[in-house]
């Protein structure tokens, strides 16, 4: 038995980056439903010994301010409600957001398994955003660099007993 992982959280924090980390070249798209499919990307991962399917909530990049709180909302449920467990990301160096917020309003209500991730943490730039981290009430963030490969072993731990 293995686990689906999504990754979850608003544009430009380094989801894609950590997925493509996840899966190499081992990716499919999503395209058996029209609509908002379409903007999930799915993927065979490894990561050590664990193998998971793991899907990026894309498709947002282009979306105007105006559609963007409501496409965020309609494909981060959809994400949710596909997966096991949910990694959800921010941006440690920007600090927690109104937006960080509402993603962490939709998996509270719908009783998510989360990890949380502060991502961009390389370096002490990020200190304070990490520890904002904590006040989201999710459990305790780990302290990641996706693009720097830093994080995967506590990102492993959180996700071993799910494998
Ligand atoms: P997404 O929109 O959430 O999928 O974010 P992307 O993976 O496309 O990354 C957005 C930007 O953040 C890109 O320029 C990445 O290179 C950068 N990025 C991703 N991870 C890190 C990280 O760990 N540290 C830093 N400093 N930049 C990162
Ligand atoms: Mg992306």
């Amino acid at each position: 038995m293995s686990f689906t992982l999504a990754i979850v959280g608003r544009p430009n924090v380094g989801k894609s980056t950590l997925f493509n980390r996840l899966v190499g070249k081992r990716l499919a798209l999503v395209d058996d439903t029209p609509g908002v499919t379409r903007d999930l990307r799915e993927g065979a991962a490894r990561l050590a010994d664990l193998r998971f399917t793991v899907i990026d909530t894309a498709g947002l990049e282009d979306a105007t301010d105006d559609s963007l709180q409501g496409r965020m909302r309609r494909l981060t449920e959809r994400a949710v409600d596909m997966a096991d467990v949910c990694l959800f990301m921010l941006d440690a160096r920007a600090g927690v957001t109104a937006n960080d917020q509402m993603f962490a309003e939709i998996l509270r209500k719908r009783s998510a398994h989360v990890i949380l991730a502060a991502n961009k943490a390389e370096g002490s730039a990020a200190d304070a955003g990490v520890l904002e981290a904590y006040g989201l009430g999710l459990g305790e963030p780990i302290r990641m660099s996706a693009e720097h490969n830093e994080g995967l072993n506590d990102l492993y731990t959180q996700l071993m007993p799910l494998a």
